[in-house]
């Protein structure tokens, strides 16, 4: 708004018409005081003041508006009828004015300042907006700054307080923040620990997590700085998103007792499991032995009691070899055979050993299915151990029940085996485990006896071919488990 200011009505009106004319708004004053009061309360972006005025004249009303800070910076055109002499010029641009027009006014003189002084003006508050903006922007960011500054040290006190070892490190795998115990493995806060020369670089480990967005757990052996060798840890590094980017936290957890407790109890359990087969083969010969001579002597009621002997022998036999095998599988050395085979003859004789083992049992065997000409790539022996522990688990964990049922299906590129049966089941909370060394059905698991190990194997046999292992059941309508194994013979064999 531009406030024009002289005492002479016919000036005001004259000059209020030709700026509204032109499309700006106006405010009049008709005397120095009233403009006083007026630019006091108001902002205006120009002020066109009439020198001559009685009691305060024009330059009196300019001086007093340079002396308000908030009205200082208003430009003022002066006009005045006579005075164009330099003195009252200079006394006008001291005062803080910053233009003059001589009357009788030419309006287009006039229009041309005032355009200028308003784009100026206009200019003046798009400048203070933007510099108000970026003040306020400033602030913003230096409070943000301030809350990410005491999270992240909140962070760190809380990384320092842990017992394990913890880091920080960026989307790019550069280390930020390492708490005191990071010394104990490394000498500096940029290099990751030195690993086992058969384990991977930490650094090349955790840049696949990177990469991927994915969490990284690992186990690893690291070098102790004091030279006394490596000491196994679990390493987790976790993504955290902050500011849209991915910061990562680590720890080390020291899992070397663990570990060696862990091998300390692989060693022993291959050790007995060796020691106790040698004599258990023995009374096993033996036993077939005295079987065949008390059955050359018919009625012999002895012979019923070898009978129960040699199937208690043949359970602890089981038990023996599926700790051997436990101990195979964690020295790596599970020996897998494969070769062309007939799957029909691998599914009969596991039905043929459960049913002898069997005998007493009530259940009916049914077979579904016809793979009567199909030829299989794999380890004969290892699968119809796979099937005779799904036959055996289903005889035990469906004692009482009418039947079971083995399944084969061939499909496109693979044959699935699946044995149903109708026994208790497996809750579905449950059943991820099954497949763990030494998982039993907690519930369960003083009704039967068994170790948790006989389904681990199974399913480490399962993956060295290529297959896959699962359990459908819900808990009390019975089990079905099943393996798969694909069908591409190997190009000779066809
Ligand atoms: P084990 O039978 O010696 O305990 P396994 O490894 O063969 O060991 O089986 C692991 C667990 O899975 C068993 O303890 C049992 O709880 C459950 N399980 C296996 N088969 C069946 C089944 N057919 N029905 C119900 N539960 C089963």
């Amino acid at each position: 708004m531009i406030l024009i200011v002289d005492d002479n009505p016919d000036n005001i009106y004259s000059l209020q018409k030709l700026l509204e004319s032109k499309n700006f708004k106006v405010d009049t004053a008709q005397s120095g005081e009233e403009a006083l009061k007026k630019i006091l309360k108001y902002n205006y972006a120009l002020i066109i003041l009439d020198v001559q005025m009685p009691d305060m004249d024009g330059f009196e009303v300019a001086e007093n508006i340079a002396g308000f800070s908030k009205t200082k910076e208003t430009p003022i055109i002066f006009l005045s009828a006579v005075n164009t002499d330099k003195r009252f010029i200079t006394k006008g641009y001291d005062s803080g004015g910053l233009d003059y027009v001589t009357k009788p006014v030419d309006p287009d003189i006039l229009m041309l300042k005032v355009k200028t002084f308003y784009r100026l003006y206009e200019q003046t508050q798009a400048l203070k907006d933007i510099q108000q903006t970026l003040e306020r922007e400033v602030e913003g960011r230096k409070q943000a700054q301030k809350e990410l500054r005491s999270k992240v040290d909140y962070l760190h006190t809380l990384l320092e307080s842990l017992p394990q070892i913890a880091f920080t490190c960026d989307h790019r795998g550069n280390i930020g923040f390492v708490n005191g115990r990071w010394f104990q493995f490394s000498d500096n806060e940029h290099t990751f620990p030195q690993t086992h020369p058969d384990d991977r670089p930490i650094a090349a480990e955790l840049q696949e997590s990177l990469e991927s967005g994915k969490p990284l757990e690992m186990e690893v052996r690291v070098k102790k700085r004091d030279e006394s060798g490596y000491s196994y840890q679990l390493l987790r590094v976790w993504p955290i998103l902050e500011n849209g980017e991915n910061n990562w936290v680590g720890t080390f957890t020291d899992i070397d007792a663990q570990k060696k407790a862990e091998k300390e109890k692989d060693e022993f359990l291959s050790i007995a499991s060796h020691e106790l087969k040698t004599p258990l083969t023995s009374i096993k010969a033996y036993m077939q032995l005295l079987d065949r001579k008390l059955k050359l002597d018919k009625g012999c009621a002895e012979s019923k009691y070898v009978n129960r002997v040699q199937d208690q022998v043949e359970k602890l036999n089981s038990l023996i070899t599926d700790l051997l095998d436990l101990s195979k599988i964690d020295n790596g050395k599970l020996g897998i055979n494969k070769k062309v085979f007939s799957l029909e003859r691998m599914v009969q004789n596991a039905i043929d050993s459960i049913v002898q083992t069997h005998d007493q049992s009530n259940m009916e065997l049914y077979r579904q299915g016809d793979i009567s000409d199909l030829m299989v790539y794999g380890d004969e022996i290892r699968l119809e151990q796979v099937l005779v522990n799904f036959l055996t688990n289903a005889y035990k964990y469906a004692a009482g029940t009418e039947k079971v049922i083995v399944d084969c299906e061939v499909m496109v590129d693979f044959v699935k085996v699946s044995v149903i049966d109708f026994g208790i089941g497996i809750p579905e909370s449950k059943q991820p485990e099954v497949f763990d060394k030494f998982y039993r059905v907690e519930e369960t698991s003083f009704d039967f006896q068994g170790l948790g190990i006989g389904l681990y194997i199974c399913s480490e046999i399962i993956r060295s071919h290529q297959g896959t292992i699962a359990v459908e059941s819900s808990a009390g309508n019975g089990a079905t488990f099943y393996f798969t194994i694909p069908l591409n013979l190997p190009t000779d064999a066809k």
